[in-house]
């Protein structure tokens, strides 16, 4: 019987892996925003840049790993270069995306997918899908 002990701890291990992938402290982060006032992505997005990384820091890992915002992210840094505190978030929603592609679920076949569809598809969700078939 799993206790909520057992899920607090799951979820604490979560975002050491996270920040053992990404080579960051997602502690570091003070909330400022800069992230997501610079963040070209966000009309993607259903949790801002900030508000990913500080659920990461409230340990709310499970809203992380349902956002849209993960496969929004287009990977440009410019979070990274605004960030006063020195913070890689683009390494953050890359270490996130990681998590959830090595769990080897298909949600999607990718050579079933319309073309017209995959023209409308975030590239990061794309470039990824792509990636865990060649792992
Ligand atoms: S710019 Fe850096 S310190 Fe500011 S909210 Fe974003 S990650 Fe946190
Ligand atoms: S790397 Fe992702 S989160 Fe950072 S500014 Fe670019 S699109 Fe936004």
């Amino acid at each position: 019987m799993r206790t909520s002990l057992d899920a607090e701890q799951l979820k604490n291990d979560i975002v050491a892996r996270i920040e053992e992938l990404s080579g960051e402290n997602v502690y570091a982060c003070y909330q400022c925003g800069r992230c997501s006032a610079g963040c070209p992505g966000i009309e993607a997005m259903d949790l801002l840049p900030n508000q990913v990384i500080r659920l990461l820091q409230m340990g709310q890992v499970d809203e992380v790993l349902r956002c849209k915002t993960i496969w929004a992210c287009a990977s440009c840094f410019t979070c990274e270069s605004r960030c006063p505190k020195g913070v890689d978030l683009t390494r953050i929603m890359e270490a996130v995306r990681q998590i959830i592609l090595r769990q080897n679920i298909d949600h999607a076949k990718l050579a079933e997918l319309p073309d017209e569809m995959i023209e409308d598809l975030p590239q990061a969700a794309l470039v990824s899908g792509f990636r865990k078939l060649t792992s």
